[in-house]
């Protein structure tokens, strides 16, 4: 069970990849929300938000090769609304 201390202590833990599919979903969930500021890259001059991948963040842009290996780990946790739209089967 989950108590208040164990979800402090969770939300400044870190995810380092590789990441799961499952992982991949809900880290790509939060980037769309738009109640949060999303990951973006680091180097493109422009605001490019990043997508998740199994070897980490990429930049979305074809000609940038930024990455990032890590996120949130409360990112990864999956929220009910993207289960259910993201669920394909
Ligand atoms: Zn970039």
């Amino acid at each position: 069970m989950a108590d208040i201390l164990t979800l402090e202590k969770n939300k400044d833990m870190k995810i380092v990849a590789p990441w799961t599919k499952d992982q991949i979903r809900s880290l790509n969930a939060w980037q769309r929300r738009e109640d949060f500021h999303p990951f973006t890259c680091g180097k493109c001059d422009i605001v490019v938000p990043l997508f998740a991948t199994t070897q980490g963040w990429e930049c979305q842009s074809l000609l940038c090769d930024y990455t990032q290996d890590w996120a949130h780990g409360f990112m990864a946790a999956p929220f009910e609304d993207d289960i259910l739209k993201d669920n394909d089967s």
